[in-house]
């Protein structure tokens, strides 16, 4: 079983995310449907929706599939372009399976809108939770602030920079900031590092 990261700020960046370069390689930490389950325990999705006992085959197809186009339609977005028509129309395919919604009452008693969704009964709704997180990313003003990591070498890992200044540069100064601040002062140990991309 793979470790997952989560620190892009938002749950469909980080699902996005679950392909990453680990040991020089780059992994899909959700490549089975088991997989995908522990990643969304994991996730904020496990205490909102709860977790699934298991995800089926055609689940898990169905949301890696949208993995695809949701971290084409992120990248186009961080370098200027806009969405593709091929991806928006992928996302509203997933998107037109809404479960609807239901009130439910927070601990104070108040009133709560929230999608009627229930994973440790059936996973079955995960792939429209995850396409419904990427369209409020696109729509609510946050779509300015995905990046890619700076460490283009051997890093794939995307995230919202929400930071005031706008200058975040990594994805985290653990996986890549730090390192990078040490490869600057060595050409060797820059040398030394293989493109994940051409492996
Ligand atoms: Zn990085």
């Amino acid at each position: 079983m793979h470790s997952f990261v989560f620190l892009a700020g938002d749950v469909a960046l980080d699902f996005v995310n679950t392909v990453m370069v680990q040991e020089r390689t780059l992994v899909d930490t959700v490549s089975q449907p088991a997989e995908l389950a522990a990643w969304v325990a994991e996730s904020s999705l496990g205490a909102d929706y709860g977790v699934p006992t298991s995800v089926s085959r055609a689940v898990h197809s169905r949301a890696v599939e949208l993995r695809v186009t949701l971290k084409a339609g992120f990248a186009a977005l961080a370098s200027g372009e806009p969405m593709s028509d091929d991806a928006l129309a992928h996302l509203n395919a997933v998107l037109a399976d809404d479960p609807g919604t239901e009130l439910v009452r927070d601990d104070a008693g108040a009133l709560r809108r929230r999608p009627r969704i229930d994973l440790g009964r059936d996973a079955s709704a995960l792939p429209w939770i995850l396409a419904d997180a990427a369209a409020r990313v696109l729509v609510d003003g946050r779509a300015q602030q995905l990046r890619r990591c700076a460490n283009h070498d051997t890093c794939v890992l995307m995230f919202l920079d929400s930071s005031r200044s706008r200058n975040r540069r990594w994805c985290s100064m653990e996986l890549c900031g730090n390192r990078n601040k040490v490869a600057a002062h060595s050409a060797r140990a820059r040398q030394s590092v293989g493109d994940p991309r051409t492996s």
